[in-house]
């Protein structure tokens, strides 16, 4: 793939999803679960240009579950329920940490799309 061709929004999710290179979706993201490569060992695209870029996503994903977390903890679960709450917040918190190299993923992807789409 040249590097000037139009890639779908849907090709760019999917590739996201699948922790594939946005560009060619040929190689892996990640070298480790959370270690990323620089550049895509299969066409050299760099994946993370600035990794500010990325930290909107994060950020706003990350909020999204602590709100979750909170809601079903305050509004769904009767007050005396102490140790489902502490079960709860512990889900939550290994929820975020296991979705990180998904979410990541996104964000590469989504900040590649809108590279190479609004260029
Ligand atoms: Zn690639």
């Amino acid at each position: 793939m040249s590097l000037d061709a139009k890639i779908s929004f849907w090709s760019c999710l999917s590739r996201g999803i699948r922790r594939l290179c946005p560009h060619c979706g040929q190689a892996k993201l990640f070298r480790s679960f959370y270690r990323l490569n620089k550049k895509c060992p299969h066409c050299q695209e760099v994946l993370e240009k600035d990794p500010m870029d990325t930290l909107g996503l994060m950020y706003i994903s990350t909020a999204f579950f602590t709100g979750l977390g909170f809601f079903i903890m305050f509004w769904l679960l009767p007050l005396e329920a102490r140790w489902l709450r502490i079960g709860v917040a512990s889900g939550v918190v290994l929820l975020i940490f296991l979705t990180l190299p998904f979410r990541k993923a996104l964000a590469i992807a989504l900040t590649y799309y809108m590279e190479k789409s609004w260029r």
